[in-house]
């Protein structure tokens, strides 16, 4: 069936990003930028690199964290408070026309169980979390506009992952992490910045991590026909992806 999103406000979530991201760093270091930095500079003096080969970052006083984040909610209650509404009445508008482009490429039964909730986050990344199909959206910088296509990518990757896992067994999510990641990202990237998409959403999404020329390639190849058959695209992603010399395929 067809997910209904529900727009939850909840800071221990922002909490447990932060925590995340913290953990993440050992392997992505530049995470802490977007996520933390770029939106509130100030805590560069509490987020600091460790001395480790990996220069994972780490936080002395963890409960400063806590209280900034009480602090920004409870300053901006009433902003993330009427944010949220807004996206949910931008989302509300453009679903069954989201819905109905993804029905041109998966059938509905691929649409996954789950609690698919839109949490709000002060944070400059918006997470997703596979298991339970929730993601965190913008609640303060961002307008419903680029919401609408964060809540699009996320829901996309969520019947993209249960459509791939069923029909490619050969790949399993614990060894191919990564792999099959960036799989799902190249097709959200063909997929979000096709014609037809663009022409209903107004932004594509943002093609990134060695993947702009495959990407650029099956455009071509793709954007030729309204129609695009999942199947093969996603068999050809896979054949781009395992000769790129830019792309890691290992986990
Ligand atoms: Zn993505």
């Amino acid at each position: 069936m067809q997910p209904k999103i529900k727009f939850i406000i909840d800071k221990d979530k922002d909490f447990q990003t932060f925590e995340n991201f913290i953990k993440e760093s050992k392997y992505d270091t530049s995470i802490i930028d977007w996520a933390f930095f770029k939106v509130y500079p100030d805590l560069k003096e509490y987020i600091k690199k460790g001395d480790g080969k990996n220069g994972q970052y780490y936080v002395a006083d963890i409960n400063f964290i806590r209280t900034f984040i009480d602090n920004e909610y409870a300053k901006n209650a009433n902003l993330i408070g009427k944010n949220m509404q807004i996206n949910e009445e931008a989302w509300k508008k453009k679903e069954n026309t989201y819905f109905e482009l993804v029905s041109e490429l998966f059938e509905e039964k691929y649409w996954p169980k789950g609690k698919y909730i839109a949490y709000a986050t002060i944070w400059g990344v918006y997470p997703r979390f596979l298991g339970d199909k929730t993601f965190q959206i913008p609640a303060i910088t961002k307008n419903a506009e680029f919401t609408v296509i964060v809540i699009a990518h996320e829901t996309l990757h969520f019947i993209f992952y249960e459509y791939f896992l069923k029909n490619y067994p050969e790949y399993n999510l614990n060894d191919n992490s990564f792999f099959i990641w960036n799989v799902s990202e190249a097709f959200n990237e063909v997929i979000q910045n096709h014609p037809k998409w663009l022409k209903e959403f107004g932004i594509g999404c943002a093609i990134y991590g060695g993947r702009e020329s495959l990407v650029k390639k099956l455009q071509k190849k793709y954007y030729r026909s309204s129609m695009i058959d999942s199947k093969k695209l996603i068999d050809d992603i896979i054949i781009e992806i395992k000769s790129s010399k830019k792309i890691s395929i290992k986990d």
